[in-house]
């Protein structure tokens, strides 16, 4: 197995997009199987060795940046072994390294489709898995979980474990048997507390009444296995796609359009009525986010104040009808329908996206302009309190005087809040003023990441939401896979809890 020690060699994985800064290790391991993984980690468990699995390094809160130990890089897994097409839909089977880009355009090309799309796609498939990723097209379908239907993974002792759907469910007593190679047999009891009721959630191990334990290893970041092997679930390739980004002059048309819109595809979704309106994505964009943008896109109007960009699928018979539908209902909600963008063509669907994925980007450089770090929330509330809490998002932040822009997810009540700091003194009142905006999101019901994970930057904000007490139930749940603690240190709750 290759195995890189040099600074130099090893420098590019010892970070993510979180920036978070320090990370060391004394090798990186990459293996090309999973009996190479297997081995890799029974050494490193019988050494007490800390092992930190990792991806491309696109997640956002430090979960692959290690401190110590060895890195695991997943880079050389990375074949496509099957995709397979059936009457409606198919499956395939995909090693944990395989880029998301590279999957989807392959499962594309046979007239398939993927839905899990995190924004950026240069992740690497075994990741989305690890941290249950999601993004826009999330509101119709979805996170990563609902596409999962086996996992090959390798637990900190070395020992491998298929998973299938459907094979292994907790019982009333919150209990999980599961038989080992060997014919040893792990049980464990699972955590007491309640996953917050939003309609996206990935803080935590997932934890639920009659759960499969596929899913407790689904958004586990990397602390009770390495997933080495994933089979998905594909679905047929939608004929064609309606996207708009669509410009709004007050943000209480825009509100009430999205709650429109929402509520009419869910509808039309749950009664299985096909051709009406029923968006796959909806994501906003606030006053301060198209304000950033104007410096590239000079044809943003100046008079709008908030964005939605929104996609549906169509086929060639409804194409027409569905876009007269929500001119309608754009019109209904006040839209700058004149000034707003339409694309069918996939050139036009791709300068979209591209507009879309610009605003963190433009966000990044300015950052590194003023030498300062993000500070960006994923909180999610449920539908009820979505609104007040985006109110006071940006009072608060205007009457603290601090730069900001605000969008994302808002068909699931989710946007990413992304505080932008000129200095260390503005960054400290950043950083209190986004933990009253967890202890809110708490009272109202919400979780404090619908998306990102928790990593090694968010556990405190996961102490606020469920106490201490489930995150020293979480580190013994970890411990029964792991009893060495050598997987994914650091990753959801501190090492004091292990
Ligand atoms: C501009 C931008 C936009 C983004 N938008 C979204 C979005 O809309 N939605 C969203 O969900 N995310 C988003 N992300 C975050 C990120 O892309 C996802 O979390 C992605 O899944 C991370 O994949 P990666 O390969 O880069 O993982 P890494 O960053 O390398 O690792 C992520 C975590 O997974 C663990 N891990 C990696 N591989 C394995 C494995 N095989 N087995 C076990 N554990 C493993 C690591 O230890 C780490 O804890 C965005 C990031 C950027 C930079």
């Amino acid at each position: 197995m290759l195995s890189k020690s040099e600074p130099d060699e090893i420098r590019s994985l010892l970070a993510d997009a979180s920036n978070l800064r320090g990370g060391h290790a004394a090798r990186a391991l990459f293996p090309e199987t999973t009996q190479e993984v297997a081995d890799a980690l029974a050494e490193a468990a019988s050494e007490g060795t800390p092992v930190t699995v990792s991806g491309a390094g696109t997640g956002v809160v430090g979960g692959r940046v290690p401190f110590g130990g060895v890195v695991l890089a997943t880079d050389k897994l990375n074949r496509i072994q099957e995709i397979v097409r059936e009457d409606a839909g198919g499956w395939a089977i995909v090693e944990a390294g395989v880029v998301l880009a590279d999957f989807q355009r392959a499962v594309e090309a046979r007239g398939l489709f993927y839905p899990p799309d995190p924004t950026e796609r240069s992740c690497y498939l075994g990741a989305t898995v690890a941290t249950n990723s999601s993004g826009a097209r999330t509101f119709k379908y979805g996170p990563t979980r609902n596409y999962i239907r086996r996992l090959r993974l390798v637990l900190a002792t070395g020992d491998v474990l298929d998973l299938r759907r459907g094979e292994i469910f907790a019982d009333a007593r919150r209990c999980l048997r599961i038989p080992m190679p060997r014919g040893r047999c792990i049980e464990l009891e699972l955590p007491s507390y309640s996953m917050p009721q939003t309609r996206k959630h990935a803080a935590g191990y997932y934890v639920a009444p009659g759960m499969d334990l596929l899913d407790l290893f689904i958004g586990s970041e990397g602390t009770l296995g390495v997933i080495t092997e994933v089979e998905v679930t594909l679905l047929p390739k939608p004929d064609g796609v309606l996207s708009g980004v669509v410009f709004f002059t007050d943000e209480e048309y825009l509100l009430a359009f999205v709650r429109e819109a929402r509520e009419r595809s869910l509808q039309n979704r749950a009664e299985r009525r096909a051709g009406g309106i029923d968006a796959r994505a909806l994501e906003y964009f606030d006053a301060e986010s198209l304000r950033c943008l104007r410096e590239k896109y000079t044809l943003v109007p100046q008079q709008a104040m908030s964005a939605i960009f929104f996609e549906q699928e169509t086929t060639l018979e409804n194409e027409d009808r569905l876009f007269a539908e929500w001119l309608t209902l754009l019109e209904q909600h006040k839209a700058l329908v004149e000034d707003s963008w339409f694309a069918t063509e996939e050139k036009d669907r791709a300068e979209m996206r591209e507009f879309r994925h610009r605003l963190p980007v433009l966000v990044n450089e300015w950052l590194a302009r003023h030498n300062q770090r993000k500070i960006s929330t994923d909180m999610a509330v449920p539908d009820q309190a979505f609104a007040g809490m985006l109110r006071l998002y940006k009072e608060t932040l205007e009457a603290n005087r601090l730069q900001y822009v605000i969008f994302g997810h808002i068909g699931d009540n989710h946007v990413h809040v992304n505080i932008m700091p000129r200095d260390d003194r503005e960054a400290t009142t950043a950083r209190e003023i986004y933990l009253r905006f967890v202890r809110r999101t708490v009272e109202l019901g919400g979780t404090i990441s619908a998306e990102h994970g928790v990593g090694k930057i968010k556990g405190d904000y996961l102490r606020e939401l469920y106490g201490e007490g489930p995150l020293r139930e979480m580190a013994a749940l970890k411990r029964v896979f792991d009893p060495a603690c050598i997987l994914g240190r650091g990753n959801i709750f501190a090492e004091e809890y292990l």
